[in-house]
């Protein structure tokens, strides 16, 4: 029999099979009459997904394509802009602000620590200002899920536009695009909105659009596409097929209910953290119903996270994460963020716990499934 394989990755992730059935229609003319209604509703169910009234730009890139957009769009060189990191992609987006001449002030915390509102508002105040401050919603590199309004309110205090890395974020978490007064918040299609890798978006307020510079950009120009979608025509071929996908996908979330699929990431993160605490693993996300992207877990002494995950690939056909950059080795990542439900979760525990005890692990056995299905049976406040 073939392997059955688990995508339990913070992205890409698992993809409904109506949305694969949505995949496979033939491949109709982006100028055609039957595109214009899927484009239609695909644009509109991410604005009610963005909670904005703004547009939301969709590009045919992944969602460092979408957030260089921002870059490409909102930085002259020479200006300073405040970029806050606390793992791999907001010192991605550091490099990248610096790589388009900005004059970068790096706000930089350790990997999996927590951005602070008074350190950002602190830095804001003796640097003069920024024209935007850059920040990560959901560090899935560490699990850290930033609390975005606290950050956002002390940006917009300071007259900085504000723009927000949503990429595994955006239909896992909460995310108030508009009362929070956030300016770009940038996302991708294969994370929580349940669709393959291939689209990245970003939604733009009017104040952004705005605010552009001058650094060279043709593709990404956040105007070029603006005006085509305001027509329903697309600037360039898009993904024709994804955007189809996409729209099921989004219809899908708004079906169950944006507040119910929040508190199903909520409750999907506790059973993922108290399965690992019960077979006495340590956790490196933290401890908190906002960590409901991914969960980090620190490898047991002795171990080396690479075989972890290569363990549950090979034997059981589990695709988890490990860590990245100056955490691979020590940190194994399980996603849960889109099409999961409590068995993904369960089925992973179980044969984490199989894979840590073959490698000599000191693990708690027999307990993680029963405490994961308990934690997410427990209603959320
Ligand atoms: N930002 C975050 C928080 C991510 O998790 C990812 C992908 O893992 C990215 C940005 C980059 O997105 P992509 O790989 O689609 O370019």
């Amino acid at each position: 029999m073939a392997t059955k394989r688990y995508l339990m990755t913070p992205g890409p992730t698992p993809v409904p099979p109506q949305v694969l059935a949505a995949l496979a229609e033939p491949i109709i003319h982006h100028r055609a009459p039957e595109f214009r209604p899927v484009y239609e509703q695909c644009l509109e169910q991410l604005r009610t997904v963005a909670r904005t009234e703004s547009d939301v730009l969709l590009f045919g890139s992944s969602g460092t394509g979408a957030f260089e957009s921002a870059v490409a769009n909102l930085v002259t060189p020479g200006e300073r802009h405040l970029v806050v990191s606390a793992g791999n992609f907001g010192e991605r987006w550091a490099q990248m602000t610096a790589a388009y001449g900005a004059d970068v002030d790096h706000l930089r915390y350790a990997w999996g620590e927590i951005p602070e509102p008074e350190d950002v508002g602190a830095r804001l105040r003796e640097s003069g200002g920024a024209k935007a401050l850059w920040i990560v919603h959901s560090e899935t590199s560490t699990g850290v899920v930033s609390d975005i309004e606290a950050l956002a309110a002390v940006g917009k205090e300071a007259g900085a536009l504000v723009v927000v890395d949503a990429v595994s974020s955006l239909g896992a978490v909460p995310c108030e695009t508009d009362e929070w007064g956030l300016d770009a918040v940038v996302s991708g299609s294969q994370k929580a909105l349940m669709t393959p890798p291939g689209l990245g978006l970003v939604a733009v307020s009017p104040a952004a659009l705005a605010a552009t510079g001058s650094s060279p950009r043709f593709y990404f120009d956040w105007e070029r596409t603006r005006k085509a979608q305001a027509k329903l025509d697309a600037p360039f071929t898009p993904p024709i097929s994804l955007v189809a996908g996409l729209n099921v996908a989004l219809g899908l979330l708004l079906g169950e209910g944006l507040e119910a699929v929040f508190d199903r990431h909520v409750r999907l993160g506790r059973a993922a953290r108290e399965g690992a605490k019960a077979m006495g693993l340590e956790l490196f996300s933290p401890d908190d119903d906002r960590s409901a992207v991914v969960t980090a877990v620190r490898v047991p002494d002795g171990i080396d996270g690479k075989e972890i995950v290569r363990t549950l690939r090979d034997r059981f056909g589990i695709t988890i994460a490990g860590g990245q950059g100056e955490l691979m080795g020590k940190i194994v990542r399980i996603g849960h963020i889109g099409w999961f439900d409590v068995f993904d979760i369960t089925t992973t525990l179980a044969a984490l716990e199989l894979t840590l005890a073959e490698l000599g692990a000191d693990v708690e056995r027999g307990v993680a499934v029963s405490r994961a299905l308990a934690a997410f049976e427990h209603a959320t406040a």
